[in-house]
């Protein structure tokens, strides 16, 4: 960008992807990271989204060099940074706490890296800086003056100002309500998009990271699960576990029975269901047949001849405004979600206590590997989210 000059630092000029390599961290006996490969590439955001312990914020902090790996590198291009000090990594990270100093005005808080740094035109570039978050006008006041929203952009600004390759967001935007999150989960994106650098944001808020990423790696233990665009994560998980933590999915604990053509053809719940092969675990007896609430419709009659069907209980009806929300008992006993846009006043609602049919696209359903000792999603389901929550 050339806006704001290189500060000091072993490894500043370091350029090029960001790459780990068999990174792992144990505590004790305790694996916290478990041999991570990953490349991020320069001017990405990218997002490490996963549960409460689940290893990112570790993750982070050996890319920030506030931990060190007990194996593995860490890299930017083709500098190994591993052992090398946080100053020395051309690497900045933006706290959910701002830990602005409090007795100087916005611009100083800006200025002071740079200024540190020997950098002559310091309050220039903060101001630059500000005006990148949209802060300049704001720059003379004191941090107590600020709403959380704006003492958040003055942060990231702070970071930006260093000319950082790699800019890491831990929970940054986890103080704010929810209307000011997602305002400035726009605005992070356009703010990573005008300055091009590659933005590392670790979140437990799977919104959060497919609003703003552009690739998504979904971690588990202290492992990476699923890699990819959000929309390629959210349309073919490859695990249970991505199935369930990145949006919901109706699953049903399946059997593979056949193959016809290009669909594998499996039996859960007391129904046969078809699943395209490439949008299943390739040899697999023992799966996880999956479909998401919105691809599911209900239907009072059986349309006939429709295979990819199952007749359900109506437990709970949820009108949400712009859907309505039916949580379904299948066969087996597991609850099932749909999510209904509500287009049209139904004349003769559905209640609970109602027996209907759902139907599907087959082209939509997944299944995901099953070994004998996976716990049953139902709970997993409740589990993740209690996860999410806290
Ligand atoms: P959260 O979203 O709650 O911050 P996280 O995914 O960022 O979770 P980490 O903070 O990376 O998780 O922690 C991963 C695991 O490593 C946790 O079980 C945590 O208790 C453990 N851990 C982290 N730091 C240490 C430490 N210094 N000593 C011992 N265990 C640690």
């Amino acid at each position: 960008m050339g806006l704001f000059s290189s500060s000091k630092g072993a490894f500043r000029g370091a350029k090029g992807d960001l790459v780990l390599d068999g990174v792992r961290k144990t505590f004790g006996d305790f694996t916290a990271v478990d041999g991570i490969d990953l490349t991020i590439p320069r001017g990405s955001f990218f997002a490490l989204l996963g549960p409460s312990g689940c290893g990112k914020t570790t993750t982070l902090r050996m890319i920030a060099g506030l931990e060190q790996p007990t194996e593995g590198r860490v890299m930017i291009g083709q500098t190994d940074l591993t052992g090398s000090r946080p100053y020395e990594r051309p690497v900045n990270t933006v706290f959910q706490s701002y830990a602005l100093f409090p007795h100087l005005s916005i611009r100083d808080n800006v200025a002071f890296g740079p200024k540190r740094r020997g950098v002559s035109d310091a309050a220039a570039q903060a101001d630059s800086a500000l005006e990148l978050v949209q802060m300049g006008h704001l720059a003379g006041r004191k941090p107590a003056q600020l709403s959380g929203g704006q003492q958040q952009r003055v942060a990231l600004a702070r970071a930006i100002v260093n000319n950082p390759e790699v800019l890491l967001l831990d929970e940054p935007l986890g103080a704010l309500d929810l209307k000011l999150r997602r305002e400035m989960q726009v605005e992070l994106k356009r703010i990573q998009d005008d300055v091009g650098l590659t933005f590392v944001h670790v979140t437990h808020d799977q919104e959060e990271a497919m609003t703003m990423a552009d690739t998504v790696a979904v971690m588990n233990q202290g492992q990476i699960e699923q890699i990819g665009p959000p929309e390629a994560l959210y349309d073919l998980p490859k695990t249970r576990f991505v199935a369930g933590f990145l949006g919901k999915s109706n699953m049903g604990k399946a059997t593979v029975v056949g193959r016809e053509g290009d669909q594998v053809v499996v039996e859960f719940a007391g129904t046969t269901a078809t699943v395209p092969a490439a949008r299943a675990p390739e040899g697999a007896d023992e799966v996880w047949f999956g479909i998401r609430p919105e691809k599911v419709r209900i239907v009072t009659d059986q349309s006939g001849g429709h295979r990819d069907d199952v007749r359900v209980t109506v437990v709970d009806v949820s009108f949400t405004g712009v859907a309505t929300e039916y949580i379904v008992t299948v066969p087996s006993g597991r609850s099932w979600t749909v999510y209904e846009q509500n287009m049209d006043v139904d004349p003769n609602p559905i209640r609970p206590g109602d027996t209907v049919w759902l139907e599907w696209d087959p082209a939509h359903s997944f299944a995901v590997p099953r070994s004998a000792d996976d716990p049953d999603p139902a709970g997993d389901a409740a589990e993740l989210e209690s996860a999410v929550a806290s």
